[in-house]
């Protein structure tokens, strides 16, 4: 198979799952907004398990949208025809890394790399 015609299964992949996306945080926005309506009845006591489901939705929205982001700009990358060219270095990525990891915008060499400088860099979370 030619690797402009993977490509193009890996975005049938991608867009795919930003409809999965789509469809279960709209669920999910329902839900929190059906928690936020009975946290404003004056009858409901605030309890610790409503608080934790509350930040549970919400992280889980935060993860969606970042999701959503990431496959736009992989989608992006594609029709500007960049899409699986590494950022660094400018060789393709090879198709396992994609389609296991369809964001990839590194090749496994300076993915590794990256990681490493931002470790030492100066974004570097310090270790207490
Ligand atoms: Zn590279």
């Amino acid at each position: 198979m030619s690797r402009a015609k993977d490509l193009l299964r890996v975005r049938e992949i991608l867009q795919r799952r930003r409809r999965e996306i789509l469809t279960t945080s709209a669920g999910t926005h329902r839900e929190l907004t059906a928690l936020k309506e009975q946290e404003r009845d004056p009858e409901y006591e605030e309890n610790a398990q409503s608080e934790l489901a509350d930040y549970t939705l919400s992280s889980l929205m935060e993860a969606q949208r970042r999701e959503v982001m990431l496959i736009d700009a992989a989608l992006r990358r594609m029709d500007m025809g960049v899409f699986g060219e590494c950022v660094d270095c400018g060789q393709e990525i090879s198709m396992e890394r994609l389609e296991a990891l369809p964001f990839a915008i590194r090749c496994e060499e300076d993915a590794t790399s990256h990681e490493q400088d931002m470790r030492g860099g100066p974004y570097a979370t310090p270790s207490l």
